[in-house]
């Protein structure tokens, strides 16, 4: 029988990728409170309409990549492919929304649809921040500054530029989606089908599609900059002033819109080069529509979301934890003391590997096999006497410590190995 395989575009984290993967989020978490954003955990799976007309039904991810599905129930619920309107929901389900502003940091699985390859997955892991009930480019200027200091702790800030753009406000993106529908109508008959579509329901997005010919069309069409109101305007350059005094580097890109349909204002991402056509590691904006979209009132908010995969390739590699001390005992008498030894040693704060079975060669090549740092012999002699038999395996060192010693005692003994 073929052995069984994961479902295609998901995959086993092993000890080490699950290292890298804990090195960001526990990284990322730190970083965010630093800032007063606290974590939240929302469910994985939601109604349906929580993510369907929220995130548009013209963008890539509700058109062709939710898990969407009728539970037992006959309910209709699709596996979260974002959290942005998860937290939301969990804003109005809870009553939070009296007490704005709202500062939430999460990490978890995210699942799409789409074709995997290197740094795309099925279910892939995102961490995020979302700031909400705050309408000034201070948030903006936050949650970017945020951002750029958790990739500054995971030390690939400097491999990624930041990519910053304004969507405007309603009364500006209306004028620019006029522009766009005539601009795009005249090549209407060379655009992939699905950009046909984005046509009249948001021309805008015609602009994310990863189609050649759709992205040739998209380089000679109007720029944005030309449409935006006044306010708009003002908006984006306090969000520019704030970067520049916080020495946050940031390139322009009129091109950048993001994924969802909900972004207003100021939309980012920071890319990196080092991960071919998946390089944008984190991507972001305000979405001052969504909540009132949601059947709340009229509230703004800003956040990112980033990769966990894309950036746990980036990361250098996690500190190991500290080598175990293997607890090998011999014969019977050294067994049933062996398991008090193992609690002991925990109980003084050293790891501890137990070898449950085998002769004493056996044994010792395990030791090695999980790189222990010394070992602890339990024979029939030793038990009898009440002591243990400690091998340091980098000197080759061996002493004999007597087992009624306090637990400050024997971690004073054990101190050595840890330092
Ligand atoms: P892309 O253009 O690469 O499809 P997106 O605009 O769909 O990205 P977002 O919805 O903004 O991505 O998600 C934020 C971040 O989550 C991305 O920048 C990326 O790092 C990560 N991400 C998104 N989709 C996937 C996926 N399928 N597998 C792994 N990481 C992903
Ligand atoms: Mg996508």
């Amino acid at each position: 029988m073929q052995p069984l395989q994961p479902a295609r575009g998901t995959q086993d984290l092993l000890p080490e990728a699950a290292r890298r993967h804990r090195m960001v989020s526990e990284t990322a978490r730190a970083v965010g409170e630093l800032y007063g954003f606290a974590e939240i955990a929302t469910p994985i799976f939601e109604f349906t309409e929580v993510f369907a007309r929220p995130i548009g039904e013209t963008t890539d991810i509700v058109a062709k990549e939710m898990y969407t599905f009728k539970d037992r129930g006959g309910e209709d619920v699709t596996l979260r492919p974002e959290n942005t309107a998860g937290v939301v929901r969990a804003v109005l389900s809870n009553g939070l929304i009296q007490s704005t502003p709202l500062k939430f940091f999460y990490s978890g699985p995210m699942f799409r649809y789409e074709r995997p390859q290197k740094g795309r997955f099925r279910q892939f892991h995102q961490i995020g921040v979302e700031l909400i009930g705050v309408a000034q480019a201070q948030g903006d200027i936050e949650v970017i500054a945020l951002g750029s200091r958790i990739l500054d702790a995971l030390g690939v800030r400097q491999r990624t530029v930041l990519e910053l753009n304004t969507l405007g406000d309603p009364e500006s993106r209306a004028a620019y989606r006029d522009a766009l529908v005539s601009y795009f109508s005249a090549y209407a008959s060379q655009l992939s089908e699905d950009s046909l579509r984005r046509l009249d329901r948001n021309p805008l997005r015609i602009f994310d599609s990863k189609d050649d010919g759709d992205q040739r069309i998209s380089t000679e069409a109007p720029a944005f900059a030309e449409y935006l109101n006044a306010a708009s305007r003002d908006f984006f350059s306090r969000v520019c002033d704030g970067l520049d005094r916080l020495g946050i580097g940031y390139s322009l890109n009129p091109r950048l819109v993001r994924g969802l349909d909900y972004y207003t204002h100021s939309a980012f991402e920071f890319v990196t080069a080092e991960l071919g056509a998946q390089g944008t590691v984190m991507g972001g904006g305000r979405y001052d529509g969504l909540v009132e979209m949601m059947g709340g009132p009229a509230m703004p908010g800003v956040g990112w979301a980033a990769g966990i995969e894309r950036l746990a390739m980036l990361i250098a590699e996690p500190p190991q934890p500290p080598r175990p001390i293997a607890v090998v005992p011999i014969g019977d008498a050294g067994e049933a003391m062996a398991l008090i030894v193992a609690e002991r040693l925990r109980s003084a704060g050293c790891n501890v590997d137990l070898s449950y079975s085998g002769n004493l060669q056996r044994r010792m090549r395990r030791a090695n096999r999980i790189n222990a740092r010394a070992a602890v012999l339990i024979g029939e002699d030793e038990a009898a006497r009440n002591v243990a038999t400690l091998r340091d395996f980098d000197s080759g060192e061996q002493s004999e410590v007597p087992m009624d010693l306090s637990l400050h005692d024997l971690r004073a003994r054990l101190q050595a190995f840890y330092s």
